[in-house]
């Protein structure tokens, strides 16, 4: 009867157990649960970096602590965590959680977005030094104690307790004019503390850009410019996740409206994010916000990993009312941010191409969301998501569609490539553009010439009757492969050989486009002697400070024509640049993407809008074999609206983005058989995944795509398409989670989800 089998007191007590959830940036990826040891119960916060063990291995894996469940009753055996690597949490809950949505929504490990959000040079420490505090013990104080000292460490001792703060090494020993020994001695004996803390070892000296001779005074707001201001300030004041889309020709005066908006919502202690094309931060729009602002950070890729510290410890504190950066601004840790801001927000620099491959007005979008702030998109070429979103009731438009001052929209004259009268002396400047050129240096006016030559893809395009070959399937022009001399449809794999002669016009000297900035520079050069050139694109402006360098000079008058790439279509505004040329406009157009009369949409209006923004107006002459082509008609008049309702109708035939979803796998490895075997594998997993779930996911390849060889690596692609982007991303999903490649292989593949280049 008396007999206790088992003992009750011997029985395992039920366990309150905190678990803690660890993601890692490199495979396996987590997350994995470990139990939180009660002497790092305090200490540990989700947004901290742990050590853990990981596995059969010996030393312990960094990782990342996402979420902590402190009521977590568990009987599984779990390993606890190592070591806490950070005192402060360096993402707090709203961007754990925002990294955690990333994840899902771009099917990348959690661990990389984390990587990604918080820089190398935070996770490093860059700039800092690790500091030793000593502070007196309880008992120290107890005069007693203090009588039986030795005079040296007697002395030291009051100091310590005298001072009411902690003391560094160095501060004690100045005090108590004594060497390190006494202080040693102390702390020997018990009667001191110490405790290390990460200190800034210095402020680096950060350029701002104070003044390069540009006007500075506030403007009265033009009275399209109030009207927005207004309807952003409600936004604002609405305390509501509104999305606005500021639709304002170029020089309609966006960027004051960005600055009174954010001068509006400063009044209220809180800050705000403007992110811009890499390219637009030059001294021109970083002295706009630094002049109007007190406490600026403005990012970028030229910063030490001291300074990137530094501003990213600013911004977290609180410091800082506007953060002025490319993409990863998005993820500025501002405690108070209460608006964010996309300039240029058709451009592609905001989508990221490595892991994660994220875009940043996605982001923007879920972070506004989340906080209940308003987002505001501003373009003079909104993206066709944009557009779309403003016909859906997802974001609200406001137009601004004169310029400010009461300054024309520059003319546009279209010069028709296929004419030949115009092709003079075989070179890529036609006799109108020569003309126009000379005309305007004689009337000591600036040009800037637009070559969009962007890489490889070869086109193959009739140069008599401009007739570019194209995939019957998928209206996308082939690609001309040098291998074979096939003719190829990158999206769908269609392949022909390629034609010896136009099979519109029966010409044959048909031709693989070919012509890039430097052989234009030479013809500029010889054609125009009497000008002053540079030629700006990323291979002549790979140094740092050397964009700026000559966009100073082109201010400054010293140059007088400019020649380059997409580069210096952007945002620059010079009131006498009195010629714009455009070189061939079709160099976008006939890319095999169909996202190519968009961008060439933007391209031209963009490049059109650099001119006519002072006094003695402006013109554009753009050079194309097209000149019909809606998107190349709309620019010359101006007319955005025209174009993207056109070009959404034409979206919506083969549900492209923005009325479908996209999603491209690319898989390459350094066998060829391999890379396609494991292509061919995921590709049936796919199908699979769709017929199971029961979606209809368009799945297209595996395909080689244009450059199906890269850096030794074989390619292949594979598209999905779907009206729905989250049957999209379950069929994904679902068809990767038991895809593995042999460990023997080397085979990778990256899911890019919203893809900006095919
Ligand atoms: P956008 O970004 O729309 O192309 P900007 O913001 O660059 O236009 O403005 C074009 C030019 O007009 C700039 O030189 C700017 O200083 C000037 N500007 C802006 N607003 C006003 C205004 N209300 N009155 C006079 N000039 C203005
Ligand atoms: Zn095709």
């Amino acid at each position: 009867l008396f007999e206790l089998d088992p003992p009750p007191w011997e029985l395992e007590e039920p366990q309150q157990l905190a678990i803690a959830s660890v993601v890692f940036r490199d495979a396996p990826h987590g997350p994995y649960d470990y139990s939180v040891p009660s002497e790092l119960l305090e200490k540990l916060r989700p947004g901290m970096r742990v050590e853990v063990p990981l596995g059969r291995r010996k030393k312990l894996t960094a990782g990342w602590c996402t979420q902590i469940d402190h009521n977590a009753a568990s009987n599984r055996k779990l390993s606890p965590v190592g070591t806490v690597l950070d005192e402060q949490p360096l993402c707090d809950s709203h961007l754990v959680r925002l990294v955690l949505w990333m994840s899902h929504y771009y099917q990348c490990p959690a661990g990389q977005i984390f990587d990604a959000l918080i820089p190398a040079s935070v996770r490093s420490s860059a700039g800092t030094r690790q500091q030793t505090y000593y502070s007196a013990e309880h008992k120290a104080r107890d005069p007693k104690v203090l009588e039986a000292l030795p005079p040296k460490q007697k002395r030291a001792l009051t100091v310590l307790i005298q001072s009411e703060k902690p003391l560094t090494g160095p501060q004690w020993t100045v005090l108590a004019e004594c060497t390190q020994a006494p202080l040693q001695a102390l702390k020997k004996k018990g009667l001191v503390t110490t405790q290390q803390r990460r200190e800034m070892t210095g402020t680096p000296s950060l350029q701002t850009q104070k003044s390069d001779g540009e006007e500075t005074e506030t403007h009265p707001l033009t009275k399209d410019q109030a009207n927005a201001y207004q309807r952003i300030v409600a936004a604002i004041d609405s305390g509501q996740a509104k999305t606005l889309l500021l639709h304002g020709v170029t020089g309609s005066g966006k960027t004051e409206v960005y600055i009174q908006a954010i001068e509006h919502l400063v009044k209220y202690d809180r800050a705000a994010i403007v992110l811009v094309p890499e390219i637009s931060l030059t001294p021109q729009t970083r002295g706009r916000f630094e002049r109007r602002f007190s406490s600026v950070a403005v990012l970028h890729s030229q910063m030490t990993p001291a300074e990137r510290h530094y501003q990213w410890q600013r911004i977290r504190r609180g410091d800082v009312q506007v953060v002025v950066g490319p993409r990863s601004a998005v993820f500025a840790p501002l405690p108070r941010l209460g608006l964010i801001i996309l300039d240029e927000e058709h451009d592609n620099s905001f989508k990221q191409d490595t892991q994660p491959r994220y875009h940043a007005r996605k982001v923007a979008f879920a972070r506004a969301k989340s906080l209940n702030i308003p987002l505001l998109l501003g373009s003079a070429t909104p993206s066709l998501e944009s557009w779309h979103a403003t016909k859906t009731g997802v974001a609200e438009l406001i137009s601004m569609p004169k310029r400010v001052g009461d300054r024309p929209m520059p003319s546009v004259q279209l010069v028709d490539l296929r004419a030949r009268d115009q092709r003079g002396g075989g070179g890529a400047i036609t006799r109108q553009l020569t003309q126009a050129v000379k005309e305007t240096l004689t009337e000591n006016g600036q040009v800037i010439l637009l070559l969009n030559r962007r890489g490889y893809a070869t086109t193959i395009q009739c140069p008599a009757c401009g007739h570019v070959v194209s995939c019957p399937d998928c209206d996308l022009p082939l690609t001309h492969h040098r291998d074979g001399g096939k003719a190829v449809c990158h999206y769908c794999d269609y392949t022909i050989g390629t034609p010896p002669w136009c099979p519109a016009c029966r010409f044959d000297g048909i031709r693989y486009g070919g012509l890039g900035t430097q052989k234009l520079e030479m013809e500029v050069r010889a054609k125009f002697p009497q000008a002053n050139v540079a030629r700006m694109d990323s291979d002549t402006m790979r140094r740092p400070g050397s964009h700026q360098k000559v966009l100073s000079a082109f201010r400054s008058g010293e140059l007088n024509l400019l020649l380059g790439t997409q580069m210096i279509a952007k945002g620059l505004d010079f009131p006498n640049v009195l010629l714009v040329g455009v070189i061939n406009a079709d160099g976008a157009l006939h890319f095999p993407d169909f996202r190519a009369s968009e961008r060439t949409f933007q391209l031209v209006t963009q490049v059109a809008g650099r001119t006519g923004r002072g006094q003695r107006g402006g013109r554009v002459i753009v050079q194309t074999f097209s000149p019909e082509h809606e998107a190349i008609q709309a620019a010359s008049r101006h007319d955005y609206e025209t174009f993207a309702d056109a070009e959404l109708q034409s979206r919506r035939r083969f549900n492209y983005p923005p009325l479908g979803s996209i999603a491209r796998i690319i898989l390459r490895g350094s066998v060829e058989e391999q890379a396609e075997a494991a292509a061919n594998d995921l590709t049936q997993r796919l199908e699979a995944s769709r017929t199971a779930l029961g979606y209809e996911v368009r799945i297209l390849g595996p395909a080689p795509p244009p450059m199906a060889k890269l850096r030794g690596k074989f390619r292949f692609h594979i598209l999905l398409q779907c009206l729905d982007p989250l049957q999209l991303g379950a069929t994904i999903r679902r068809a990767t989670d038991r895809f593995k490649i042999p460990d023997k292989e080397d085979v990778q593949y990256v899911v890019d989800i919203d893809p900006l280049d095919m």
